[in-house]
């Protein structure tokens, strides 16, 4: 295990598109489980191999149970070849990044999704979500692409700055970033 340097805007390597994978082989698990702890780390509820300079299609999300949402079931998650296959709804909610530190911004997402995706088995699954957790999806989706929460922004006054904690505690460490 161990804790990745996570690539800040700016760095071309979060503009690529991420290429599809191909066979989940025993690096990509690797690969997986220090994303996982680098985003506990952080502390994030989502990252994407391009936030650590990986051009591969693998997000890993960690919703904690009632995070943002009250009475909202936790989601831990690693999906290989994420895919949105259904959407409905539209709903405007504040989102930052671990790309993009100590800003945030009102970003218009699909209230809820389907994503089909392979697991770290090999095997295909589709993941229900909506509210919060379909957010942090689609979030992470979008790093696959290139793409940033910053473009989503409508309303560029909605971006802001929230100050940087100095000192990380356990029981504050809350910041939506993703
Ligand atoms: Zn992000």
């Amino acid at each position: 295990m161990a804790i990745l340097e996570i690539v800040l805007e700016g760095d071309p390597r979060l503009r690529q598109k991420a290429t599809k994978i191909r066979q989940v082989d025993d690096s990509l698990r690797k690969l997986a489980q220090d994303m996982h702890e680098t985003m506990l780390d952080a502390p994030g509820v989502g990252l994407a191999a391009p936030q650590v300079g990986v051009p591969r299609r693998l997000i890993v999300v960690h919703v904690p149970e009632g995070y943002e949402e009250e009475d909202a079931p936790g989601l831990t998650l690693t999906l290989v070849n994420p895919e949105i296959v259904k959407a409905q709804g539209r709903e405007l909610g504040l989102e930052g990044c671990l790309s993009i530190p100590g800003w945030v911004g009102e970003v218009p997402r699909f209230d809820a999704v389907t994503v089909k995706a392979l697991n770290l088995d090999n095997r295909d699954v589709r993941i229900k979500a909506h509210g919060y957790a379909a957010r942090v999806l689609q979030h992470e989706i979008d790093h696959l692409d290139g793409i940033l929460f910053v473009d989503r922004v409508e309303d560029k006054s909605t971006l802001q700055r929230v100050p940087e904690e100095p000192e990380r505690h356990e029981e504050e460490a809350r910041d939506s970033a993703a």
